[in-house]
This record gives structure tokens, C-alpha cells and sequence, in this order.
């Protein structure tokens, strides 16, 4: 079976959390191979092979580069370049649809000639070849389309996959990117953001509740922070919320600011302009709570309330709440 490699991406670390996912994937495909750079430490090496073989991946290729964990991206795609060639027998290259990710899978395409799709709702093995699904036009459309020439280089969003890699070896492989000599870009400081919450991140939250202008206000936009905190979900908002000053711009949600494929998805007060649901629609379940029956967030609802989310809400954090104990 030909290997489908799997770019690991670290925080802090520790594996991130669209680790197992990633597998999963490549496991639909072919055999699960992981690639991850290291800074130098032997032992890491031996940690990460029982890891990443106990998600799925037969072989663990290990590049380790001294402040590679300052070093923005080259250094992941020197190893996926390496790890493609030390393979021999790649179908495929799938990284995370995180800002790392992309980056380092389109620098990888270029170096191997290969075709690349960006932000895949979905991938699958179809007559010898493989079919990635893509949403367009702002989520108007689902798309499936070929791969093209060459190995390609897919970045996958979070939650586009269900199910798991069976375990696997996890047989650790170094493989050796002192030659590559691509000019890099180093972080010379890092700034602390003061932690606000222990919120989930939006981007890979399995839950987010979002507000829109319906919220009011900046005060009562706490209630949307309550019914995530009760949920233990990320919070996102529309862009009229963040332009209300109601939150931060970094929770919009939609087409100019961020994509969000959550299991659940609870939309307070948004009327679901097509802007706004380019950035969450492939959620894959979906409520509502609008008092407008009209509102076009009903559109892609799976189930709606048509009602005062201040009266609805209270209700619904208190329901869940009684329901944690
Ligand atoms: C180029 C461009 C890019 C854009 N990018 C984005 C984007 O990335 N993300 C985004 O969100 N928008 C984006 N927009 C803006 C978008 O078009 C909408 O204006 C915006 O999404 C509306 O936000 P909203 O639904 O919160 O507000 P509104 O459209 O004002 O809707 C508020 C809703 O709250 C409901 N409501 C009010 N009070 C209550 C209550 N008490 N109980 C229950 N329901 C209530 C109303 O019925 C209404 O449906 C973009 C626009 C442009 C032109």
C-alpha cells in the first residue's frame, strides 16, 4: 500500500490536537506516515513514535533542527520534502488547514511539483485516484474535484473526518535536513497574551456558540460566554458584534474572519448573512435562536427557535447546567 504522509504539527511540544484527525485521513487512503521536526533530543524521538503509531502512523519520520521551534515553516517543509523522497512511494501529503499548515503545504507543492488543494471538507479513494471535497463561493457550493498531476499536497479542516486510524507501529525513521539550505524566517520575540479564558480554541472547538448584533450590547454579550461556558465551547460572533465593539475582532466568524467547522454550532441573535455563513455552514449540526422566523440562519439550521434569546438562553444554560449535575 503507498504511504500518505501526515505533516505533525507541535505546540508546545505536545502533539496538535488535529493529530488524530489527520491520520485518520491518510488512513482512508493508504498507509498513515507522520512527519514532525523536533528539536534535537533523542528521547523525544522514541516518545513521538509510540504516540503517533498509537493513532495510526506505521512510520514516524523525525527531522530535528536546532531552533526549529523558532523557525517558521521551512524546516516542516524540508521535512516533508525529505520524507517524500526517503518513501519512495508517496499517494499523497496532508497537512492541517491551520496558518502553518497551508503555508508549509503549498511550499511543498511548488518544491515537488505537485498539485494543491486548500481547506478539503473532505477526502476520498476514487477509481486509483483520489477526490478531495471542497465548499465555493462562500460555502454556496460543494465541489468534489481530482487531484491533478503529481503527488498531492491536501489541507484538511478540522472536523471534516469522523472515525479513527487503527494503532500501528510507529516505527521512528530520522531523516536529515541539515542540506537544506532554504532561507528562513526566525522569531526574534514572542509576546505574551494575557490568557482570558480556558476556552477552546475557535478553530478546532468541537462546540461554538456565537453571537450577533441581536446581543444588544457589549454587557450582554456575557451571555453568549455563559452558554459556551456551560457548553465548555468556543465563542464566535458575526462581524456587526465585533464592529458593535461587542467583542474581539479575532472571534469573527465568516468569510473575513474565520472558518469554523464545529460539530455544533449555536448561532444567538445572527440573521445568517451569506458573508457570515461562508465562515460556519459545513458545521455539521447547526441551531439557531432568532426571533425573526424569517431570519436567513434558518436556512441552514438543523434546528432553529424562533423566540427572545434573552428568554431562550437563560433556559438553555440552566437545561444544561442541570443536566452536568
Ligand atoms: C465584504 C464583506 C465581508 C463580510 N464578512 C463578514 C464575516 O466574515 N462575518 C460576518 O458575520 N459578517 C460579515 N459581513 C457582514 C454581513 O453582511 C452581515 O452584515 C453581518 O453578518 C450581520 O451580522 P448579524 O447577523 O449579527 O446582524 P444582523 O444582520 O443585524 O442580525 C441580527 C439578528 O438578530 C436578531 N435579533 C435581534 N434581537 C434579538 C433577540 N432579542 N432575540 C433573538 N434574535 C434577535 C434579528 O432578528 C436579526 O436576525 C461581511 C460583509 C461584507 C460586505
Amino acid at each position: 500500500m503507498t504511504q500518505v504522509l501526515v505533516l505533525v504539527e507541535l505546540v508546545d511540544g505536545a502533539l496538535d490536537s488535529s493529530t488524530p484527525e489527520l491520520l485518520a485521513a491518510a488512513a482512508q487512503l493508504g498507509e498513515p506516515a507522520a512527519v514532525v521536526v523536533v528539536e534535537p533530543a533523542a528521547a523525544l524521538a522514541a516518545e513521538l513514535g509510540a504516540e503517533l503509531g498509537a493513532l495510526g502512523a506505521g512510520i514516524v519520520f523525525v527531522a530535528s533542527r536546532e531552533g526549529a521551534g523558532s523557525q517558521l515553516v521551512t524546516p516542516q517543509v524540508a521535512a516533508l520534502e525529505a520524507a517524500v523522497a526517503a518513501s519512495g512511494d508517496v499517494s499523497a501529503v496532508i497537512v492541517s488547514n491551520s496558518t502553518d499548515g497551508r503555508e508549509a503545504g503549498a511550499r511543498l507543492a511548488i518544491r515537488i511539483d505537485g498539485a494543491y488543494q486548500s481547506d478539503a471538507v473532505g477526502i476520498a479513494a476514487a477509481d486509483g485516484g483520489i477526490v478531495v471535497t471542497q465548499q465555493a463561493f462562500g460555502g454556496s457550493y460543494t465541489v468534489t474535484a481530482g487531484t491533478g498531476r503529481g503527488i498531492p499536497v491536501i489541507s484538511l479542516r478540522p472536523h471534516s473526518i469522523e472515525g479513527a486510524a487503527p494503532a500501528a507501529a510507529g516505527t521512528v525513521r530520522e531523516i536529515d535536513i541539515s542540506g537544506d539550505t532554504a532561507v528562513t524566517t526566525e522569531i526574534t520575540a514572542r509576546h505574551e497574551q494575557t490568557q482570558v479564558s480556558e476556552r477552546p480554541s475557535l478553530q478546532t472547538a468541537d462546540i461554538v456558540v456565537s453571537g450577533g448584533r441581536g446581543l444588544g450590547s457589549k454587557e450582554k454579550f456575557e451571555l453568549v460566554e455563559q452558554l459556551a461556558d456551560s457548553l465548555g465551547a468556543a465563542v464566535g460572533a458575526s462581524r456587526a458584534a465585533v464592529d458593535a465593539g461587542y467583542c474581539d475582532h479575532n472571534m469573527q466568524v465568516g468569510q473575513t474572519g474565520v472558518t469554523v467547522s464545529p460539530n455544533l454550532y449555536i448561532a444567538l441573535g445572527i440573521s445568517g448573512a451569506i458573508q457570515h455563513r461562508a465562515g460556519m455552514q459545513s458545521a455539521k449540526t447547526i441551531i439557531a435562536i432568532n426571533r425573526d422566523a424569517d431570519s436567513p440562519i434558518f436556512e441552514v439550521a438543523d434546528f432553529g427557535v424562533v423566540g427572545d434569546l434573552f428568554t431562550v438562553v437563560p433556559q438553555l444554560i440552566d437545561a444544561v447546567n442541570a443536566r452536568r449535575g
